[in-house]
């Protein structure tokens, strides 16, 4: 019988990616247990639903994005290595990395989703997307940046900076294109004074018939109708075809002039190279069981968006959301602590709490798994909510502070353009 865990050999995993599932998986596995090494491009965690609010300039990035070194300080048993992994060699046991080669005894991969551009290469040179801070920070940018173009641009050549087209509208093309249209109404006309904002569009392509399509017949009705009350434009049943930095081209035939094109209409997962094609989907996501382990392999499992699992709830794969990420991090370090203990692991079952979405100041609407409502309560609910879930108390306070200041003041003095420009000498 095992008496004390230091008895046992340490094995080493390796956890591919510091996002909601990799962080919880560690924080959630008793210290000393392993030896853990955590790599990630990124030398932080990004908390993705607030991104649209950086690149609407109401919050600062630095909100949002956490070191990884300092979340995981109590964690002597961590290493952290900031790298790229290029490559998995499951027969030897060991990954590529761009600082050079690692070998595990278990492989954690949690490397989440990126955007997925269905193919279109115009698509992808040419519009924003929204899945990192340095991407909210480059919209940030693209936005003050054409309209500081637009106090010197001969007016019939201004149309393409004045339209900004918002492709998806799900939950983050919802929130992003709510958010734009209040910036429009509050906030730019006090830095643009001399600017005609009645000439901005802000429109919303949409695939199907419904914004929020994924969630309750109250919530796509009442997103709609809160972002034409906003002002927002919203074009359904229609795709963007191509794109070529000035002019979207819809299935259609009807062309729009832009030069501010951002891409929310999907994900894929972030694979990494050296897995048989058959451990994943088409839409690139490991298929794993219920215990999170990749099928077909005893050392690997894969958490998060990044992870396709089939239950009875979910014949087709649990939404790519953070409560599963976060919920599946912590089921596999109880089950890896349960295995080290020869005791019973526990399949992983989501119990789905709701959605919800905001459109704008005192506009949301909530879906719970029995009843749904919308408004001023669940506006409040949804930033609530948000707060909880921001990882450190300073930051809770720094974002809490800046949503009072937008609130009362409707101005939230943050629209740096950091880039490098013509004037610097290097
Ligand atoms: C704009 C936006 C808004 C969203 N809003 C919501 C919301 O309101 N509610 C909600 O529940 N969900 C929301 N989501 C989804 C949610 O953010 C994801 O479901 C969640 O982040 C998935 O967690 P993860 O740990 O699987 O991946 P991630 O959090 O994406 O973490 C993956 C990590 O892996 C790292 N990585 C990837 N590839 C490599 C590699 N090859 N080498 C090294 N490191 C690598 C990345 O740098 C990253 O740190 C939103 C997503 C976006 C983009």
């Amino acid at each position: 019988m095992i008496k004390s865990y230091s008895a046992i050999p340490k094995k080493k995993i390796i956890v591919i990616g510091g996002g909601f599932a990799g962080i919880q998986f560690i924080m959630n596995l008793k210290k000393d247990l392993f030896d853990i090494m955590l790599i990630d491009k990124m030398n932080h965690h990004m908390f993705q639903p607030l991104f649209y609010q950086v690149a609407t300039a109401q919050i600062e990035p630095s909100s949002i994005s956490f070191p990884l070194r300092n979340l995981l300080r109590k964690r002597k048993d961590v290493r952290i290595r900031l790298a790229v992994v290029r490559e998995i060699d499951h027969v030897n046991s060991k990954i590529q990395t761009s600082i050079g080669e690692f070998k595990y005894d278990i492989l954690v991969i949690a490397t989440g989703s990126k955007t997925n551009y269905f193919g279109n290469d115009n698509i992808k040179k040419y519009s924003q997307s929204l899945k990192s801070t340095i991407q909210s920070i480059k919209i940030r940018n693209l936005i003050l940046e054409n309209f500081e173009k637009i106090l010197y641009t001969e007016e019939k050549e201004s149309e393409a900076l004045f339209n900004i087209v918002i492709v998806g509208g799900g939950p983050t093309g919802v929130e992003l294109s709510g958010a734009l249209a209040e910036i429009k109404r509050d906030v730019l006309p006090k830095d643009f004074y001399r600017i005609d904002f009645s000439k901005l569009q802000i429109i919303l392509i949409e695939g199907s018939e419904h914004t929020l399509n994924s969630m309750s017949d109250m919530a796509k009705k009442a997103s709609e109708l809160y972002l034409k009350e906003l002002g927002v434009i919203i074009k359904k049943g229609v795709f963007v075809r191509d794109y070529d930095g000035n002019t979207v081209t819809l299935s259609n035939g009807d062309t729009i002039l832009s030069k501010n094109m951002i891409w929310t209409a999907g994900v894929t997962g972030n694979t990494i190279k050296g897995l048989p094609e058959e451990s994943q989907t088409n839409t690139n996501r490991y298929k794993v069981d219920r215990t999170n382990k990749l099928i077909g392999f005893e050392n690997i499992y894969a958490i998060g968006d990044i992870s396709y699992m089939e239950t009875l709830k979910y014949p087709n794969g649990h939404p790519q959301v953070a409560n599963v990420a976060i919920n599946q991090g912590k089921n596999l370090a109880f089950n890896l602590k349960a295995g080290l203990m020869n005791k019973q692991t526990r399949e992983f079952e989501y119990s789905d709490k709701g959605s919800m979405a905001t459109i704008g100041k005192h506009k949301a609407v909530v879906d719970l798994p029995f009843f749904s409502f919308k408004g001023y309560f669940a506006w409040y609910i949804w930033m609530f909510l948000h707060l909880m879930l921001i990882l450190s108390v300073r930051n809770k306070l720094i974002i809490f502070i800046n949503w009072a200041w937008n609130y009362f003041s409707k101005n939230s003095s943050l629209r740096l353009i950091l880039k490098k420009n013509e004037a610097e000498d290097k």
